[in-house]
């Protein structure tokens, strides 16, 4: 969908461009005789297919990282989580489409569920009465099957994701992608965008190595027209239960996300401290917004929702399907 194929030359003139397969660059390129007939200019059918997948979710957000490891699918678990228990009315669905580390499924504690196919397409699998979740965990054979996917088939099944789930009305549906500006991260924002999005939130930690990665990560978004909501500095702080001492774990070296926020001009939803009991309820799949309502991580939690849906319901024109420009 980019217009410069991934194989490309290095002088390809892109598939958009007059000279497509006509260039001299395009010489021996693979690509030349589908770019030189048009073909390769023309949209991705399966952009109509999302689109119309899609179309009776009213708020749809990506849930972004620059590098992995930083706690992306512990805060959309969170979200989900939070934004279900907001209303018992209102719907909420998580796409874990991170499908080289789909860990949503046992974060949610709904590991080794089946996920049924029919006519009207794959049925997410239920976490709560208005929570739901599809993952590609649900379709390994082994949880610890490794998943090793070469890069079309990566998009194959992201593309299969995004049109063949059946998530009937929600009211919000997180997307947990691939970390970084991979191929398969790409594909699965290009794709989204066409459906219309309200927007990205970023995940980050404090320390430079991890904010080097999420600049880049809001240029892709800058460069791709997709807003970002704001930022989560993720385990910013920790409060030792005992002592109640404030220790900077991942010390947050060039002022951390606030300052980043603020070069880029971007919004700070918030932080989240880093809090083992966090990190033991997900190993084991439990709510922790339910284990520990009080807790400091879920107040901080709440308040970012409180910023989040506030976005979502000031600007609910926001989700119109956009063109897709390539990035
Ligand atoms: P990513 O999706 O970015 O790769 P994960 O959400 O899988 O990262 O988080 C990586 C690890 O860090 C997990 O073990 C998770 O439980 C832990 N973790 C994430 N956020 C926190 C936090 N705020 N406090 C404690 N542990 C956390």
């Amino acid at each position: 969908m980019s217009s410069i194929p991934e194989n490309a030359p290095q002088h390809c003139p892109g598939t958009q461009s007059e000279d497509a397969g006509k260039a001299s660059a395009c010489a021996g390129c693979p690509n030349q005789n589908i770019c030189a007939s048009g073909e390769a200019s023309r949209p991705d059918p399966a952009i109509e297919l999302i689109k119309n997948r899609l179309s009776n979710v009213k708020h749809k957000i990506l849930i972004l990282s620059g590098k992995g490891g930083v706690g992306k699918s512990t805060v959309t678990s969170l979200l989900g989580h939070g934004l279900a228990a907001r209303n018992a009315n209102m719907n909420v669905g998580i796409l874990d489409a991170d499908i080289c580390g789909p860990s949503q499924p046992r974060v949610l504690g709904v590991r080794g569920e089946q996920v049924h196919n029919s006519g009207s397409g794959w049925s997410p699998v239920y976490v709560t009465d208005n929570l739901s979740l599809m993952s590609i965990g649900f379709l390994l054979g082994s949880p610890d099957d490794a998943v090793i996917w070469r890069g079309p088939k990566k998009n194959g099944m992201i593309k299969q994701f995004l049109s063949e789930v059946d998530w009937g009305q929600l009211d919000y549906l997180l997307v947990d992608t691939p970390p970084g500006t991979s191929d398969e991260h790409l594909s699965a924002v290009q794709y989204l965008l066409g459906a219309g999005l309200s927007g990205a939130v970023v995940v980050t930690t404090p320390q430079e190595v991890a904010l080097l990665d999420v600049r880049k990560e809001i240029q892709f978004c800058n460069k791709l027209h997709l807003t970002v909501l704001g930022v989560v500095e993720n385990m910013s702080l920790f409060v030792c239960p005992n002592c109640k001492t404030r220790s900077e774990i991942f010390p947050a070296t060039t002022g951390g996300a606030s300052q980043m926020c603020s070069d880029l001009d971007v919004p700070l939803l918030g932080s989240l401290p880093l809090d083992p009991l966090l990190a033991r309820c997900c190993d084991d799949g439990r709510d922790f917004l339910q284990e520990l309502p009080n807790s400091p991580a879920v107040l901080a939690l709440n308040d970012i929702l409180d910023k989040i849906v506030a976005i979502c319901e000031k600007n609910p024109g926001s989700d119109n399907a956009s063109s897709v420009p390539s990035a």
